[in-house]
Order: structure tokens, then C-alpha cells, then sequence
């Protein structure tokens, strides 16, 4: 599609980031382009609104600044999803695994209350591991997750099979 065109023409690869081998997709040069960050952000809502969403959750730290406008659009509430340690009041937490070693993200035990309905945002689902145990906190919460929505999508990695797993409607712009 032309929009899918204009979205991948906006995103900058980065060679050997942050290691040998890898291709590090760089959004920074998206959320600096007015057309293309407005044209995502309108496609990441566009199913949502006039249906009840109570919070968008974000993924720190992208997921941070694509959710916040996804909320303002969709007049929600935004809750994050932070690594350990940068929540001041009571959270639940969840240890995940990275490709070397373990991480752990929380959020606040009172930032969605059961039932609500919740998006969850970040730029980009891989192995599906980080947005997996998002989901898992978001369900222990009681959250009723109407979709997690990516700009971009790895496939073939089996991120997107991983949600589908949990219940999770999958959304990407972007393959
Ligand atoms: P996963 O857990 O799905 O393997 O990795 C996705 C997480 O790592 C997301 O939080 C995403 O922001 C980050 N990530 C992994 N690779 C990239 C990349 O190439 N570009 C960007 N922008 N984020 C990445």
C-alpha cells in the first residue's frame, strides 16, 4: 500500500546495531517526519475509536511516545509498562527473556482495573518476547487486551504466533 510504502520509506535501517549482524530498524527518523508520524499514529488508532477503550499501555521506550499520542487521539488514558525500578508506587512485575539473560518489566498495580479495555503499543514486536510479557502483566491486571499494535513486524521470528497464543489480536504496519 502507499501508506505502507511511506512508513518504510521513513524508517532508516542501521547496519551492525547494536552488534555485528544485526539490522537495527531506527524509527527516530519517522517521529521526526510530521506526514509519516501522523499517518501512523492514525493508522495504529483508526479501529479503535467510538469502542470503549479505557488505556492505551506503551512499552517503554518507544512504545512510550507512539502510545501517549495514540491516547490523546482516542481520548484514553495511557498507563507504562516500564523496566523494573522506575515506578514510584506498588507495581506488578514480570521477568521475560532477552536473547542473552533475563529482564523484568512492572507496571502500577492500580493503573487498569479489570475488565478495562486496553490497547498496547510498542514500535516493533521480534520474538514476540517483550510484548508477550506485557500481555501476561496487562491479563494479570484482569485488562480485556482488544489488540497490541507494532509499526513494524520481524516476521517469520514467531512474534506475532506468540500473542496469538495468549488471545491477543496482532496489528502491524509494517512487515
Ligand atoms: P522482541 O522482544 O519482540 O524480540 O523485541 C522487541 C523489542 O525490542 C521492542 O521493545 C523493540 O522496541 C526492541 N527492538 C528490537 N529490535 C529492534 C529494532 O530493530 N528496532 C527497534 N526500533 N526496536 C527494536
Amino acid at each position: 500500500s502507499t501508506l505502507e510504502n511511506e512508513l518504510v520509506a521513513a524508517i532508516r535501517s542501521i547496519p551492525d546495531y547494536p552488534k555485528p549482524g544485526i539490522v537495527f530498524r531506527d524509527i527516530t527518523t519517522l517521529l521526526g517526519n510530521p506526514r509519516a508520524f501522523r499517518r501512523a499514529v492514525d493508522e495504529l488508532v483508526h479501529p479503535y475509536a467510538g469502542i470503549g477503550i479505557a488505556k492505551v499501555a506503551g512499552i517503554e521506550a518507544r512504545g512510550f511516545i507512539l502510545g501517549g499520542a495514540m491516547a490523546h487521539q482516542l481520548s484514553t488514558g495511557f498507563v507504562p509498562i516500564r523496566k523494573k525500578g522506575k515506578l514510584p508506587h506498588e507495581t506488578v512485575r514480570i521477568a521475560y527473556s532477552l536473547e542473552y539473560g533475563v529482564d523484568e518489566m512492572e507496571m502500577h498495580k492500580d493503573a487498569i482495573k479489570p475488565g478495562e479495555k486496553v490497547i498496547l503499543v510498542d514500535d516493533l514486536i521480534a520474538t514476540g518476547g517483550t510484548a508477550e510479557a506485557a500481555v501476561k502483566l496487562l491479563q494479570q491486571m484482569g485488562a480485556d487486551i482488544v489488540a497490541a499494535c507494532f509499526i513494524i513486524d520481524l516476521p517469520g521470528i514467531g512474534g506475532r504466533k506468540k500473542l496469538e497464543a495468549l488471545g491477543v489480536e496482532v496489528r502491524t504496519l509494517v512487515a
